[in-house]
């Protein structure tokens, strides 16, 4: 057990500021701490982040097609901080020392602390094929939403008839970014979407499978289900259906398939699952450790009903509330509660101007849906300020793009 850093105000060392970390953050930094009580008094919380900016990624599709811009969904950790007492620090996590509450840097810098959180999210697992790490492009950073699209304008701008793009896996992300780059490159693209089972968008919703079905139709988006990716070159893709492999020449691979741990938490000394997910109570306390919490795509978390919580960004920001309570609770002496899941449905963008979304007994697809999205994005991103920039953007630039026309 980790002795207390006495005589000074807790620590709580929050490692991620995805939606699972930087919204347990922002919560935490709300509550009402009692000032008169050494035990109770206000806690430093310090978040580590490797990057400086946060990412909403729901909504990184819309940065490849010049809808949304950059500040609009990954705004500077300075930014949503500045009015806070959570001091940001931008570091990767090279090695975190459970037993001793200890967390190290890469930069060399040490970080003790009395509450630990762990929210590093997932990685986009390349090395299972031949030739991906090299030559296919993930998408799940705004890193790597940079990189796809200088690769985009160097196709756009060269003088190939037809851009042949090759998106393995057909799950959301898969779906989404083919419609959406479908828009953009319009006649000048032709698209597979590679998916190793036997349909698309395995988990959703019957109603969201049909629309999405649709929009890649009306797209000409070829699918290509039980297939199995073998290898990537630079310049081919091979591909196995019903044992036989096929080679096909394509401009542009992206991987969108999988959700892997990182290393990091995959080397913890602590209980997970097959996937490397760290198992926790469903107070979000890691299993024997009741002072580190696990929460959003790297914890393994059934709630209180004993349902099994997915890795998702709605997931983890309704975790962080109740890690943020619970952290709360635990230096204040108040009884923890265990978490409870709502699904509150899925959306889709299914393309420029088009969604789908189920959910809350609502079954809605075309222009209604995609504003319902963003509108439901608007309300879910960090603080009341970015909000209102956002919002207003959004209401503003319509009318200067008219008026400039
Ligand atoms: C393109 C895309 C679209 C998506 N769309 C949806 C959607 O529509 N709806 C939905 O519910 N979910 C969606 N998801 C899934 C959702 O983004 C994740 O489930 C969610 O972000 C998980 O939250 P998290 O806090 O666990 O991790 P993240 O939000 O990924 O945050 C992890 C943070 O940890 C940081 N980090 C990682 N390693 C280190 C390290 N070593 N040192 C320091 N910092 C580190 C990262 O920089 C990141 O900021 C989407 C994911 C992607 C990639």
């Amino acid at each position: 057990m980790p002795q207390p850093l006495s005589q000074q105000p807790a620590r709580i060392c929050i490692l991620g500021g995805g939606f699972g970390g930087l919204y347990t953050a922002l919560r935490l930094s709300q509550f009402p701490w009692e000032s008169n009580s050494q035990s109770h008094q206000k806690p430093e919380i310090v978040l580590v982040d490797q990057s400086d900016r946060f990412l909403f990624s729901p909504l990184l599709y819309e940065l490849l097609t010049g809808e949304l811009q950059t500040w609009e969904i990954a705004p500077p950790f300075a930014e949503i901080l500045q009015n806070t007492n959570i001091r940001f620090c931008q570091a990767a996590v090279s090695g975190i020392d459970i037993d001793h509450m200890h967390v190290h840097l890469h930069d060399g810098v040490d970080i003790a602390c009395d509450r630990l959180v762990l929210a590093l999210g997932g990685e986009t697992p390349l090395d299972m094929v031949t030739g991906a790490t090299s030559y296919a492009y993930p998408f799940r950073t705004i890193t790597d939403a940079y990189r796809l699209e200088e690769r985009l304008r160097i196709l756009t701008q060269s003088n190939l008839d037809k851009i042949r793009i090759a998106i393995i896996g057909a799950g959301y992300s898969g779906v989404e970014l083919a419609c959406k780059l479908s828009d953009r490159l319009g006649e000048k693209g032709r698209f597979r979407l590679i998916e190793i089972s036997d349909q698309i968008l395995r988990t959703s919703p019957e109603f969201n499978r049909e629309a999405a079905q649709k929009a890649l139709d009306k797209r000409g988006i070829f699918l290509d289900l039980e297939t199995k990716v073998e290898s990537i070159t630079q310049d081919n893709i091979s591909l196995e259906y019903k044992n036989q492999i096929d080679t096909i020449p394509v401009d542009l691979v992206i991987w969108t398939a999988g959700n892997r741990v990182n290393q990091i938490v995959r080397n913890l000394p602590l209980k997970q699952n097959q996937r490397g997910q760290i198992s926790t109570q469903p107070t979000l306390q890691v299993l024997d450790y009741p002072h580190i919490f696990a929460l959003g795509d790297i914890a393994d978390c059934q709630d209180a009903e004993g349902q099994q919580v997915p890795a998702t960004a709605q997931s983890a920001f309704q975790q962080a509330d109740y890690t943020a309570w619970n952290i709360w609770a635990s230096l204040t002496n108040r009884p923890l509660l265990p978490f409870r899941y709502q699904h509150l449905g899925e959306m889709m963008a299914l393309g420029i101007d088009n969604a789908t979304l189920t959910g809350l007994g609502v079954k809605l697809d075309g222009n209604f849906a995609y504003l319902a999205r963003r509108l439901a994005y608007l309300y879910r991103m960090p603080t009341l300020d970015h909000q209102l920039k956002v919002g207003f953007n959004w209401l503003a630039r319509p009318i200067i793009e008219a008026l400039s026309n």
